[in-house]
């Protein structure tokens, strides 16, 4: 886009590097964003910089929180003897919007993938362990992506939890395989949320 104004092209710029966003549709959201008023222009800049300057973890399932503690994890409402463990944080947000779980979470920050050198060192796993005892978890769903990273993750962390007691569920498969969690649209998870399996 050498042939726009410089504004203009640094902005198509940026919103390129977005996922799922192309050259068509970033020449698209600047040329919206040019028309709208200054007002709503300030908002979402502003939106982007909080986002980066105010998010935290949580430092109990380190889902994103505005606080020490993220608001699922402070809801009294929310059974809080039982943990979904997923990869990443937007797949708190798939499942919730599925509306079928009412336990907790726990976010990994990734998947174990030797591919990517992605080890269990890497990964909130230990934290995982701790919260079992003190928190008196009755079960753990597993609900990493149904590939192969979320399949090898799956089945280590069975292993290492099946000496506490504690019960292992899996999302029940409907998923589609090698996909990822947050692509599922809402009717499929909550179907494999309610036909999770033991492990
Ligand atoms: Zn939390």
């Amino acid at each position: 886009m050498d042939n726009v104004v410089a504004p203009l092209s640094a902005l198509i710029g940026e919103l390129e590097k977005l996922p799922t966003v192309g050259p068509k549709t970033a020449a698209r959201l600047a040329f919206y964003l040019m028309s709208a008023s200054r007002e709503d222009a300030q908002a979402l800049a502003d939106a982007i910089v909080a986002l980066k300057d105010k998010l935290r973890f949580c430092k109990r399932c380190f889902s994103l929180s505005e606080g020490d503690e993220c608001t699922i994890c402070r809801d009294p409402r929310r059974d809080a003897t039982t943990i979904c463990v997923v990869g990443e944080a937007k797949d708190v947000y798939a499942i919730e919007r599925a509306m079928t779980f009412n336990g907790r979470y726990h976010v990994l920050g990734g998947l174990i993938s030797p591919m990517e050198g992605i080890g269990v060192g890497q990964l909130h796993v230990k934290e995982l362990i701790d919260r079992i005892a003190p928190e008196n978890i009755k079960e753990v769903i597993i609900a990493t992506n149904p590939n192969a990273e979320g399949e090898s993750t799956a089945l280590y962390l069975h292993r290492l939890l099946a000496p506490s007691g504690v019960k292992v569920t899996r999302l029940a498969y409907g998923l589609p395989i090698g996909g990822e969690l947050d692509y599922a649209d809402e009717t499929t998870l909550a179907r494999a949320l309610e036909g999770r399996r033991a492990l």
